[in-house]
């Protein structure tokens, strides 16, 4: 089992931290570059990018009851 992004010949690991924008220049970089040339990414990318624009919509007083 390999959980290193690293080693990951896609960028699905680091979709959800490069939609936050906690990798460093060179990761990010390497995302960008690959999503332009991949469509499974770009996909993945799309889908991650919605599920965090959701979840910057729910407030916190949205969660209680
Ligand atoms: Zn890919």
């Amino acid at each position: 089992m390999s959980a290193d992004p690293g080693d990951d010949p896609h960028v699905r690991l680091l979709l959800g931290a490069y939609v936050l924008d906690a990798l460093d220049a060179q990761e990010t970089r390497r995302v960008a570059r690959h999503l332009q040339g991949c469509d499974g990414c770009a996909r993945g990318y799309v889908e991650v990018a919605e599920a965090a624009a959701l979840l910057a919509l729910v407030r916190p007083e949205d969660l209680r009851e």
